[in-house]
């Protein structure tokens, strides 16, 4: 039987372990090759945002909610490369979460304008309530600021949707 020296471990094996005549690392290797590269592609800038946008997808199906979506990996780049940390406490993080300012169980979308980010602990704690019935306006002020500057309108306008 044909064999060939796999690129990775550099053992010789039957053709049988490659998944075709053209692969050069065996299937263990291109299976370990795959995982850590999935693993390094998640501590990238875009994955981490892909991984942010996933997980917002999988609340909306699971829960069934009909809200807008219209959320885009690059929208979820660019909030998190324009973000110091989370949004409510500042804190630098590697696990900031997407935060919808209005929860998606209550109509608010996944969307640009409805967006930002958080820490786990901060996500948790605001759970799903409306971000004013959860802090004073003063603790929140600049969250609601950079909400109305993505969107390019009043912070007047932001709060009247905000106010429960
Ligand atoms: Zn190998
Ligand atoms: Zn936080």
């Amino acid at each position: 039987m044909e064999k060939r020296v796999c690129g990775l471990c550099e053992e010789t094996l039957d053709l049988t372990s490659f998944y075709n005549d053209e692969r050069f690392y065996c299937i263990p290797c291109e299976r370990y090759s795959a995982r850590s590269r999935m693993r390094r592609y998640g501590r990238t800038l875009r994955g981490k945002a892909a991984n942010a946008l996933q997980t917002s997808r999988k609340t909306i199906r699971k829960n069934r909610y009909e809200v807008v979506d219209d959320l885009t990996l690059m929208d979820v780049i660019w909030v998190m490369a324009t973000s110091e940390g989370c949004d409510y406490c500042g804190n630098v993080t590697n696990e900031l979460q997407i935060d919808h300012i209005i929860p998606l169980s209550k109509g608010g979308g996944n969307t640009i304008s409805n967006i930002t980010l958080a820490c786990a602990h901060e996500n948790r704690s605001k759970h799903n309530r409306a971000l004013l019935d959860w802090r004073e306006y003063d603790d929140v002020a600049h969250v609601i600021e950079k909400v109305a500057s993505r969107r390019g309108v009043s912070v007047a306008q932001v709060l009247e949707e905000f106010t429960p």
